[in-house]
Order: C-alpha cells, then sequence, then structure tokens
C-alpha cells in the first residue's frame, strides 16, 4: 500500500496506481492506432507536464509517427494590447499532418483551447487532443478532448508529470490533494 506524500506545506494521498496508469496509457495507444490507420502522426506533447505520458504512450506505437515537443509561452506584446501566445518549439511544418496533441491534464481547458487555434493557423489535416486527465466540472474549453484517460474530480494532483510547485513530477503514480 502506498503511504502519503507531503510536498512543500501539503500532503498528497495515493489516487491512481501506477498499473491502472500504464494499463489506460495501452488503452489510449489502441483507440489511436484503431482511428489512424494508415495514417503517419505528428504528435505534439506540451511540456513539462505531459514528458512522462508523451514517452509512455509513444512507446506503445509501433508505427512510424513524429514527436515535437512545445512549451506555451504568454506575454505581453509591444505593441498589443493583451496577451500574445505562442508555442516554442515547434520547427515542424503541419501543414496537411494529423496532429495529436499530448497533455497530462485539461482543467479549464484555456491552455489547450490555445495550443489548438495556434497550430490550426497552419492548416494542418485534423487536430486532435489526448489527455491523460481531465477535470469535466471544471472545463470551459471549445473543444473536448476526443482521447481521455481518466475523468477526474476538480482537485488538485501530483505526479507522474504533474507538479505542485516544482516538485512531484517524478512520482509514477498520482496522488491527490488530502482533505484537511
Ligand atoms: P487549463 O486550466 O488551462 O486546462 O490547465 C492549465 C495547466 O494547469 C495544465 O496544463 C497543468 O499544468 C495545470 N493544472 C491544472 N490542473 C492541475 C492539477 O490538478 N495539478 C497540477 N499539478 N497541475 C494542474
Amino acid at each position: 500500500m502506498q503511504l502519503d506524500r507531503q510536498i512543500h506545506d501539503k500532503v498528497f494521498c495515493p489516487f491512481i496506481s501506477k498499473d491502472e496508469i500504464a494499463h489506460k496509457v495501452k488503452n489510449l495507444s489502441s483507440e489511436i492506432q484503431k482511428d489512424y490507420i494508415g495514417e503517419e502522426i505528428l504528435f505534439i506533447a506540451i511540456l513539462n507536464g505531459a514528458f512522462m505520458f508523451a514517452s509512455d504512450l509513444l512507446k506503445e506505437i509501433p508505427g512510424n509517427i513524429q514527436i515535437s515537443f512545445v512549451k506555451v509561452s504568454s506575454y505581453i506584446g509591444a505593441q498589443s494590447s493583451g496577451r500574445v501566445d505562442e508555442l516554442i518549439g515547434l520547427n515542424t511544418d503541419l501543414k496537411g499532418k494529423h496532429v495529436v496533441i499530448l497533455e497530462d491534464i485539461v482543467d479549464t481547458g484555456i491552455t489547450i483551447d490555445k495550443v489548438i487555434s495556434l497550430l490550426k493557423s497552419q492548416n494542418p489535416a485534423s487536430v486532435e487532443v489526448c489527455t491523460l486527465l481531465f477535470k469535466p466540472e471544471a472545463f470551459l474549453g471549445k473543444q473536448l478532448p476526443k482521447y481521455i484517460g481518466f475523468e477526474i474530480p476538480n482537485k488538485f494532483v501530483v505526479g507522474y508529470g504533474l507538479d505542485y510547485d516544482e516538485l512531484g513530477r517524478n512520482l509514477n503514480e498520482i496522488y491527490q490533494l488530502k482533505e484537511e
């Protein structure tokens, strides 16, 4: 049995085990492979959180695929009135490609909406989202992720790529913030 963990000032309890994650990752990879028979996929993983999920998922996909790792950055533009979003690290031409975005978690959906619209401006053949975790109660986005690992309650989680103030990403299972 796994024990609670202290990270910084908070206590987290075991939530999704290593085996449950591995099983779900296999199922997600099978679903994706079934939907893209004969097609080459360009996977775009969102750093930092999706690094572990992307690594495990892509090991289950034996065909020819491409993978790109990107970061979403938001800054106040010199001329513009609002914030400007950009994707850092995307060096691949997306025109005509089937893109699958890999995310660790979709919460409000704001991040993924930004990523989708930035990618769509490059005229890919299609763009879908595959997320390990999804918080339906928090979601305000436009496009529901097509591939969802676990629907979870609207509580903070860490582990398997997800951090709490930069700690916890290395944990091989997912922990949930413990109620006081
Ligand atoms: P969004 O609200 O835009 O869907 O999610 C933005 C980002 O917030 C996610 O990519 C993730 O980095 C972070 N996030 C949302 N919910 C959680 C959570 O429960 N735990 C952790 N560690 N990060 C979260």
